[in-house]
């Protein structure tokens, strides 16, 4: 059967020729659908000189990768991003869109939606696909205040769209020994037709990328205040990581919501995340067990943070991260007595 639209495309966000994780953690789903429906799984790269994204696109797991190059593109800006994004998807006429929910992504996708005649799901967390025939995308997302999940489907008109959550999806291992298409796509804009001009970046110094940190130091309820988590700064700038949080020490004031992780918060997938004072509630560990490795400190032995931790400390945190960054700091293992291992 001829499908008019056809393959799962997801958009390769990049800032300065360098990737956002969440491109390829969209790429690895992208392939993990289209094995279902038999689908292939496109890229879609702008930018200006970022052909090498194009061929990275395809190591994690593109069939084919649309390569937008042109100098208009060097930084995002809605109208050339969004105009050669609809250019795109009405030359290629991919069956399924995917973008990352993140500023840009949010963008992007509430942009191109205005010009297609489709819907678009916002900020899922989980995408699955009924086989064939209905290829329907099943995008799900938390609803009512996150009390339930709902599954919405576009049943009517293509491409069915959605952005989905940094963090929630694991990328395929990087593989050079994959091939596939890299196909220049000519794009026609003139510096004289954008509104918009960047002049400058700013660099928000209290803004945390906790998306793509590779090392987290989150605190929780029992850390105490807010100077619990300068202490805990310490220790993540020692680990060259970042301070996140359990929502209670946002609610209370102690730290800013861009830090907090969980269902309500960021959902974060570092090689270490260190969860200081926090027990464990469900809605706190469904945004932290992508982790690689889970470090627990805590008072309570029976804390629940410990059945998803890969190592715990029992004890006071008050004892344990000073230890911790006394002990980094000399560069030496760390020595019995701050507190127990619980597993
Ligand atoms: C709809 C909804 C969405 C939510 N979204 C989120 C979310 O996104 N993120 C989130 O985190 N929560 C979220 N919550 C809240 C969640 O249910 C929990 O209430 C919260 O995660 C608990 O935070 P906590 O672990 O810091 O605090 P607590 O549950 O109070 O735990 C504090 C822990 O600190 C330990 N402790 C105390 N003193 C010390 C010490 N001196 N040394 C070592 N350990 C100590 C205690 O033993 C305890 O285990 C949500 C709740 C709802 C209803």
């Amino acid at each position: 059967m001829e499908l008019e639209y056809q393959g799962i495309m997801v958009w390769v966000e990049q800032r300065d020729g360098i990737a956002k994780p969440v491109s390829w953690q969209l790429i690895g789903q992208a392939r993990r659908l289209a094995e279902k429906i038999g689908a292939e799984v496109f890229a879609l790269v702008q930018g200006h000189q970022v052909e090498h994204l194009a061929q990275e696109a395809i190591y994690y797991g593109a069939d084919r990768a649309y390569l937008v190059d042109h100098p208009v593109l060097k930084d995002y800006r809605t109208q050339p991003y969004s105009v050669s994004t609809l250019e795109v998807i009405r030359q290629v006429k991919p069956e399924i869109v995917l973008i990352g929910a993140t500023y840009q992504g949010r963008d992007l996708a509430g942009a191109i939606a205005t010009h297609l005649p489709t819907g678009l799901t916002a900020d899922t967390t989980m995408l699955d696909v009924e086989p064939n025939p209905s290829r329907l995308l099943l995008a799900s997302r938390p609803a009512f205040s996150e009390k339930l999940m709902a599954t919405i489907l576009c049943k009517k008109y293509k491409p069915q769209m959605a952005t989905a959550r940094p963090g929630i999806f694991e990328a395929l291992p990087r593989d050079e020994s994959r091939t596939g298409q890299i196909l220049r796509v000519p794009f026609d804009m003139k510096e004289e037709e954008i509104a918009t001009k960047v002049l400058q970046f700013y660099q928000d110094e209290e803004r945390v990328n906790l998306e793509d940190a590779q090392v987290i130091v989150a605190g929780g309820r029992g850390i105490g205040g807010p100077e619990g988590f300068a202490v805990l700064k310490e220790l993540a700038d020692l680990l060259g990581g970042v301070v996140g949080a359990s929502r209670p020490c946002v609610e209370q004031g102690w730290i800013k919501n861009t830090h907090q992780v969980g269902q309500t918060g960021k959902t974060v997938r570092p090689k270490l995340y260190i969860a200081v004072g926090i027990s464990g509630a469900v809605q706190h560990t469904i945004g932290m067990t992508g982790s690689d490795v889970i470090v627990a400190i805590n008072k309570d032995p029976n804390a629940p943070i410990f059945n998803v931790a890969h190592y715990g400390i029992v004890g006071d945190w008050q004892q344990v991260v000073p230890e911790l960054i006394r002990v980094i700091k000399a560069g030496k293992p760390a020595v019995a007595g701050a507190g127990g291992a619980a597993k």
